[in-house]
């Protein structure tokens, strides 16, 4: 990491530790004591500053709330035995950022703001990071709007900011998801590859009413034509067909998520064949009728890996096979545990020291 960038910080006066329960997580309920915040206005970002974390005021007519310029990320920082902290993949999220940040007409993050900046906070919170299993530290980047302005434009002035949240095992029960057939989450030409905070806000009425049949989430399909799967719920979906493992393609509609570069990256380093192309709804009932169909499974960074058991299409349900131990979800699912604890050579240097 760049390690130029000194940043203020302020300190809380009375740090919140002490009162946190670590093994009762609500996720993302819960922040650590400081935040990061650098202000953008008159064409640069200023001054990055650490300060305690609380609320702030903005003006009633900051445009973000308005017109929904905002964006923002979600990594974790793990701790390994030792007690150091590393960040999984830190300039694949500033990447991503970044492409958001254009798609919504907003400034670019330099790359020492955001590496220092995380670097800093975490270090200052370090007792924060949580070292058990299945443990860590979560973090969000955020970038918003805040003119205060109604006119309908790109604002001139914004706000970056990073908050973090210790977070606990995340258990994993298996998913029952459906086949979304009538609303999309995304279209071709649209924002559905950045991380703007709309994608977010319009998925959950969809998402609700399956909640209400019984599923957990979508498997949310192509705007034309509702017959290709894009994603499932925030994650992106992935199959294992005949020992093939088969995801959908990248697409101005699909998020690139940092958990299906891992996983695929993975794959490919243990000789599995990999498939990036289209997959159809009817391809994985057909998978599933033939008895080819091996796993469905969701992956990104706040599950890893989510198996899915269940999946509904036009009313009725098809069972998944139970996935044996050593099945590819649960082998890659252990691989990537063991690479963020420091367990197992991390090969691709994905660890960010902090
Ligand atoms: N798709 C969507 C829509 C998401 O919000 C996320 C979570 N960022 C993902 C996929 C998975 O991405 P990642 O592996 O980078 O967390």
């Amino acid at each position: 990491m760049i390690d130029t960038l000194t940043i203020s910080a302020t300190r809380t006066a009375a740090s919140r530790l002490p009162e946190v329960d670590f093994d009762n997580l609500e996720f993302g309920k819960t922040f650590s004591d400081h935040m990061l915040v650098v202000d953008y206005h008159d064409g640069e970002w200023q001054e990055p500053q650490i300060v305690p974390y609380g609320d702030m005021s903005i003006s009633p007519a900051n445009s973000a709330l308005h017109y929904g310029q905002a964006i923002f990320e979600g990594m974790k920082a793990y701790k390994n035995k030792e007690g150091d902290i590393y960040i999984f993949r830190p300039a694949d999220n500033l990447h991503r950022l970044n492409a958001s940040a254009e798609r919504m007409c907003m400034p670019s993050i330099p790359e020492e703001i955001f590496m220092q900046g995380l670097r800093q906070l975490i270090q200052l919170d370090a007792e924060w990071v949580p070292s058990f299993t299945g443990s860590a530290l979560y973090i969000r980047p955020f970038m918003f709007a805040t003119d205060g302005l109604l006119g309908v434009r790109p604002s001139d002035s914004y706000r970056f900011m990073i908050i973090t949240c210790p977070v606990g095992l995340y258990y994993n029960k298996p998913l029952r998801v459906r086949f979304e057939e009538k609303y999309v989450r995304s279209a071709e030409g649209g924002a559905g590859f950045a991380k703007n905070a709309g994608n977010y806000g319009a998925a959950m009425y969809p998402t609700k009413l399956a909640q209400q049949e019984g599923y957990n989430q979508l498997i949310w399909t192509d705007a034309s034509e509702h017959k290709y799967v894009e994603e499932s719920g925030t994650m992106n979906a992935m199959f294992v067909i005949n020992g093939h493992l088969v995801t959908p393609a990248l697409s101005t509609s699909i998020l690139d998520g940092i958990t299906r570069r891992s996983v695929l990256q993975l794959a490919r380093d243990w000789g599995m064949p990999v498939e990036e192309r289209k997959v159809s709804a009817l391809e994985i009932l057909d998978a599933h009728a033939q008895g080819t169909l091996q796993e469905a499974f969701g992956v990104g960074t706040a599950a890893t890996i989510a198996p899915i058991a269940v999946i509904g299409y036009q009313g009725q349900d098809y069972t998944l096979p139970t996935v044996p131990t050593d099945a590819f979800s649960n082998r890659v699912s252990g691989a990537l545990t063991a690479i963020r604890s420091g367990e197992a050579a991390d090969t691709h240097n994905w660890m960010v020291r902090v």
